[in-house]
C-alpha cells in the first residue's frame, strides 16, 4: 500500500469515480481503501482544478475527489466531474457519498425510522431516486413541474439489487467496514469517526426549534419525538440503510417545518446538496450518512462517524458490482481524446480545430449559453437520439446546426460537449452493434 509517489496503473485504468463534498467525508473514503495508488501517473492539465486520491476496493480502481473546501452545492460538483472526465477518460460510473440530512416518518401508514448514522441510498424501482426540489418550473396555474433527473447507471441498479437481496439473509456490513478502519488508523476514533455514544440522538418535533446548547443540552425533553417503541438492528446501534427518494436542492437546511413539507410532497427520506449538479452529467449513484435532521438544532456532533457510516456501505455496495460490467474498453484512447478536446473546448470557449463537432460560429458563441444547473433538460432529446450516434460514429462529418436566433443552435451542441460521458456512452453503443 502507497499514498506517495505516481501511481502504477495509467489513468485510463480509472473506471469509478468517488466524489465528496466535505473533507471528513474524504478522510472516511480514503481511510476505506483497501489499497492507495498515489498520484495520477499523467497530472491533471490546467483545465482541471481537483485535487485526486487514487485508490482501490474490491480490486476496482477508484478515483476519489473532493469540493473545494467552503464552496458546496450543485454548481462546484458539476465543476468537480467534469474536470475527473477530463484526466480519468474512461470512468464508467460515479458515487457522490457523504453526509446528508434524515427525514423520518412517523405517520401511522408510513413509518420510516431513520436515526442519525443511517445511510440512505437515493434509489426508487420506478423513478431517479433523487429529485432536484427547487429546479424546474413555475407553470400558469402556480403549481411547480421538476425537471427530470437521471438515475443510477444500470451496473449500479444490479449492484443495489445485488445488496438488498444480501441484507436478506444477513445484516450489513458497516460497522464491520468501520471498525477495520479505526483498527488500521486509531487515531481517526480521535476525530470523531467512532460511533458517538456520548452524544444523544435527539429528534424535536419539527415546529420546535433549538434553545441552546452545543448539543441541545437546552432543548427541552418534552419536545422530543418518543422512538422508544420502535425495533432497531439488534444492538441498536447498527446503522440500518434505507433506500427511497433524496431530496437535492443548493440551499442548507435547517428548518424542521420545511424539512416536513419537503418529505411529504416527494416521499423523501433523505436532504443533500450536490447531487442536482450531478445526475444529468455524471452517471452515479447517491450515498448519504445521516448527520443531522436538517433543523435548528443542527450540529455537527455526528458528522465524521456518518460519513464512515456512508464510505462502509459505499464500500459494501461495491462488493456487489460486476467487474466485467465497469471494464469494457470499446472506446479507444483516440476517440477518448476527441472527447476531451470537445469538453476543453467547452471549457475555454476556443475555436474547434477538430474535424467534427459543430461550426466555429457556433462554438463561438457557447459562452453565452446560460450556466449548466439550468439547462438539465436541455438537449436531452438529442443525448438520446439516433442521429447522435450516427454522428459521433462519422469522426469527420461536420454537423451543422440550422436555425434561427433564439431557436437554441448554440445550447443544442453545448449539451453535448458539456455531457463527456454521454458523448462516450453514444460512441459505445454505436460501435456495438
Ligand atoms: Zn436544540
Amino acid at each position: 500500500m502507497s499514498d506517495t509517489g505516481r501511481s502504477r496503473f495509467k489513468n485510463e485504468e480509472y473506471t469509478v469515480g468517488w466524489i465528496c463534498a466535505l473533507p471528513v467525508e474524504l478522510a472516511a473514503a480514503k481511510a476505506m481503501m483497501d489499497e492507495l495508488h498515489g498520484d495520477p501517473q499523467r497530472s491533471p492539465g490546467k483545465a482541471d482544478a481537483n485535487v485526486y486520491v487514487l485508490g482501490s476496493m474490491n480490486n476496482i480502481k477508484i478515483v476519489l475527489a473532493c469540493l473545494p473546501i467552503d464552496e458546496p452545492g450543485p454548481s462546484s460538483a458539476a465543476v468537480v466531474a467534469k474536470d475527473m472526465f477530463y484526466t480519468f477518460p474512461e470512468i464508467q460510473i460515479g458515487l457522490l457519498v457523504g453526509v446528508g440530512a434524515g427525514i423520518p416518518h412517523f405517520s401511522s401508514d408510513n413509518i420510516r425510522d431513520i436515526r442519525l448514522g443511517d445511510v440512505v441510498i437515493g434509489f426508487n424501482e420506478d423513478d431517479s431516486g433523487v429529485v432536484a426540489y427547487d429546479l424546474g418550473k413555475k407553470l400558469a396555474d402556480g403549481s411547480f413541474k421538476n425537471y427530470a433527473l437521471n438515475g443510477p447507471p444500470g451496473p449500479l441498479r444490479s449492484a443495489v439489487a445485488a445488496l438488498r437481496a444480501q441484507h436478506q439473509v444477513r445484516g450489513n456490513k458497516i460497522p464491520h467496514y468501520i471498525e477495520e478502519m479505526l483498527g488500521k488508523r486509531p487515531y481517526m476514533r480521535r476525530k470523531g469517526y467512532s460511533y458517538p455514544f456520548q452524544v444523544p440522538d435527539r429528534l424535536f418535533r419539527p415546529d420546535y426549534v433549538h434553545v441552546g446548547g452545543r448539543d441541545c443540552t437546552r432543548c427541552d425533553p418534552k419536545a422530543e419525538i418518543n422512538r422508544e417503541d420502535l425495533s432497531r438492528s439488534e444492538t441498536g446501534t447498527d446503522p440500518v440503510i434505507h433506500y427511497g427518494t433524496i431530496a437535492t436542492g443548493g440551499t442548507l437546511v435547517k428548518n424542521g417545518i420545511f424539512r416536513e413539507e419537503i418529505g411529504k410532497r416527494y416521499g423523501a427520506i433523505c436532504l443533500e446538496m450536490e447531487a442536482e449538479g450531478l445526475m444529468n452529467i455524471y452517471p452515479c449513484i447517491v450515498i448519504r450518512g445521516i448527520s443531522d435532521y436538517a433543523d435548528s438544532h443542527k450540529n455537527n456532533l455526528w458528522r465524521a462517524y456518518a460519513a464512515a457510516a456512508a464510505a462502509a456501505c459505499t464500500k459494501e455496495l461495491l462488493e456487489h458490482l460486476q467487474h466485467t460490467q465497469i471494464e469494457e474498453r470499446s472506446i479507444s484512447w483516440q476517440d477518448h481524446a476527441q472527447v476531451s478536446q470537445l469538453y476543453k473546448v467547452s471549457m475555454t470557449h476556443q475555436p474547434l480545430n477538430a474535424p467534427s463537432c459543430t461550426s466555429p460560429v457556433e462554438l463561438d458563441s457557447l459562452q453565452q449559453c446560460v450556466p449548466c444547473h439550468q439547462q438539465f433538460e436541455t438537449g436531452l432529446w438529442l443525448l438520446r437520439s439516433n442521429e447522435l450516434c450516427t454522428w459521433v460514429d462519422a469522426l469527420r462529418r461536420n454537423w451543422f446546426c440550422a436555425g434561427n436566433r433564439t431557436t437554441g443552435r448554440a445550447i443544442t451542441p453545448k449539451a453535448v460537449v458539456e455531457r463527456p460521458y454521454h458523448f462516450a456512452q453514444a460512441r459505445r453503443r454505436t460501435l456495438s452493434i
